[in-house]
């Protein structure tokens, strides 16, 4: 009774996964379960191998970070240059 109730009964197997970052992360696995290719690292979320060798590549981080950060960019040049302008403009106005 007790063995079934504790479900402890299948042994389980402690697999060792490497992100591309070179995280290691041991989850373990159900011996009965088919043991998965990769594994999404714990700690940074990239896709980890069990080839600590060749971990898989790291995909585009958060490509929506690098636009933003790429629009950002294109907003520093070009409204630095209107908001410069603009305050020059109206330094002119009042000092009239
Ligand atoms: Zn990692």
């Amino acid at each position: 009774m007790g063995e079934a109730e504790r479900g402890d009964a299948a042994p389980r197997i402690r697999m060792s996964y490497w992100c591309a970052k070179g995280h290691e992360s041991k989850p373990s696995f159900s011996s009965e379960a088919p043991i998965p290719d990769e594994w999404d690292c714990p700690k940074c979320g990239l896709p980890a191998s069990n080839d600590r060798e060749n971990p898989p590549p790291a995909p585009k981080v958060e490509p929506y970070k690098t636009h933003l950060a790429y629009v950002k960019e294109r907003r520093n040049d070009v409204d630095g240059d209107a908001i410069l302008a603009e305050a020059i403009e109206k330094r002119r106005a009042t000092k009239r």
